[in-house]
């Protein structure tokens, strides 16, 4: 279903600035790993790549057995959650939720299921009707996660999801996140700088500095054997 593999990439910003160098990885169907490295140092870029916002300058991108270099976002089998929610502001939560899936023309009833199975596991239900401004970040959030959950993708893509939340409800939404991966039975790849989110949450970290994999293991093998 999920699995990943990154074929030597490397990123070159107007055939100058080397974003990100000879960046090899097999990521297994189901793992939650995460990304992790100072501002700079290549997460969203490569990220950005494996969803399809960013021409690959070099190397190959393979979810499960397809080559996606050249395959649309719309087509990766893929979910992206951004930092800063991307909600229509003047859509309702359920709309919001709905969206990707009127354009695939999936079917009312069908739609109406997937929306109110992703509202119950994320207890939004409550939120259906409201419009994302009249609503607290962390509800927008939850959204912004239900948008990705009603499309069943086989990788759920998400760059600091959680960065724009108070501390309280980071802690909060960091135990959510590891029960929603248990749930979903899906791959994440998920994109921090902090070493708390990462720890906490991560089947495996890659630490990224200036474009490279520095490191990669378990937290215990990154945080406790340095
Ligand atoms: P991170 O997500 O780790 O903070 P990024 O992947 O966003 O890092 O950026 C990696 C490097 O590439 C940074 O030095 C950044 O300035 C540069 N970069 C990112 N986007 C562009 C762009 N569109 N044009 C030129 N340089 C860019
Ligand atoms: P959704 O809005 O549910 O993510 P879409 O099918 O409308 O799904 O989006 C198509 C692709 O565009 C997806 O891969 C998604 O990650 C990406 N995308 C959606 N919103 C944004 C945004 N604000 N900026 C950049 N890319 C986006």
């Amino acid at each position: 279903m999920g699995s990943i593999s990154f074929k030597s990439i490397n990123k070159k910003y107007e055939d100058k600035f080397h974003a990100v160098k000879d960046f090899n990885l097999e990521v297994a169907d189901g793992e939650f790993v995460v990304f992790v490295g100072p501002s700079g140092c290549g997460k969203s870029t490569t990220l950005r790549m494996l969803a399809g916002l960013e021409e690959i300058t070099e190397g190959e991108i393979w979810i499960e057995d397809r080559k996606v270099n050249n395959v649309e976002p719309k087509n990766r089998d893929i979910s992206m959650v951004f930092q800063n929610y991307a909600l229509y502001p003047h859509m309702n939560a359920y709309d919001n939720m709905a969206f990707s899936l009127k354009l695939r023309k999936t079917s009312k009833k069908e739609i109406d299921q997937k929306v109110m199975e992703a509202a119950n596991i994320l207890g939004i239900t409550e939120l259906l009707k409201k419009k994302p401004k009249a609503m607290s970040g962390g509800q927008r959030q939850r959204i912004a996660l239900g948008r990705s959950i009603v499309r069943n993708p086989a990788v759920f893509l998400m760059d600091e999801p959680l960065s724009n939340l108070d501390a309280k409800l980071r802690v909060q939404m960091r135990s959510e996140l590891t029960k929603l991966h248990k749930n979903l039975n899906a791959t994440v790849v998920y994109v921090t700088h902090d070493q708390t989110e990462a720890m906490t949450m991560a089947s495996r970290i890659v630490v990224l500095n200036a474009g490279e994999i520095q490191q990669v293991g378990t937290p215990r093998d990154i945080y406790e054997n340095p």
